[in-house]
């Protein structure tokens, strides 16, 4: 299955930066010095010398080096091999917590999109665009233009990474932190937390939010 190869030759990158430990380089570049968290450890977000609010209206609002940033995303991901060889055996570090939780969450991100996962891989093995589009063409038989892929590597993907990170901020949020309200889509049936990030705000039904979930009216207006 081409996902599956696509997820595990990521997963198998990882794993040789980690055993490279012989390649450390210099550390700081990216390491600030914060009083380590664990309880935020766990939670699968760790800010970074940064923190994550919520708004009165249940928006996120974020600071410093948060994974719910495409900001930090993308640079986390233009500087990937350097800060694992970095952080390596460093297990307590939390630059070592960002990167596990950074995997973690990009790998729910990108599951989806074997494409773009190939293409991360490309890129933190150091590949040029005009070779990661040949290589790219050869096994999913589609040639995107160099700028196209500069673009998801740029955009696209951060963000996905980001959005996903919310996801997981919210969903931590609203079962350990408050008790969130639920509600199912009545047209694609999942459940989904009752928050504008999932519904829209419809202030003549009784809950405040349509029915239906943003993916379900965004789909239905194209
Ligand atoms: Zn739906």
């Amino acid at each position: 299955m081409k996902t599956a190869s696509g997820k595990d030759a990521f997963t198998i990158k990882k794993t040789l930066i980690e055993l490279r430990k012989d390649q450390y380089v210099i550390k700081n570049a990216y390491r600030r010095p914060i009083i380590p968290n664990k309880l935020i450890h766990q939670r699968n977000i760790l800010p970074l010398d940064g923190e994550i609010a919520l708004g009165k209206d249940g928006s996120l609002i974020s600071s410093g080096i948060v994974l719910t940033d495409p900001v930090v995303c993308s640079a986390i991901l233009c500087n990937y091999s350097k800060l694992k060889e970095d952080s390596w055996g460093d297990f307590e570090s939390d630059m070592w917590y960002l990167l596990t939780d950074f995997d973690a969450i990009s790998g729910v991100a990108l599951e989806p999109y074997p494409l773009y996962l190939r293409l991360v891989e490309y890129k933190v093995d150091g590949m040029q665009n005009i070779d990661i589009q040949k290589a790219l063409e050869e096994e999913f038989g589609i040639k995107h233009s160099v700028e196209y892929i500069s673009s998801l590597w740029r955009n696209k993907i951060p963000k996905l990474i980001a959005e996903a990170a919310e996801d997981d901020y919210l969903n931590w949020y609203y079962t350990q932190v408050e008790k969130g309200k639920f509600k199912k889509c009545s047209r694609c049936g999942q459940v989904k937390l009752a928050h504008n990030k999932y519904f829209s705000k419809n202030k003549t039904s009784k809950d405040g939010f349509y029915s239906i979930c943003k993916c379900c009216r965004n789909s239905k207006k194209k």
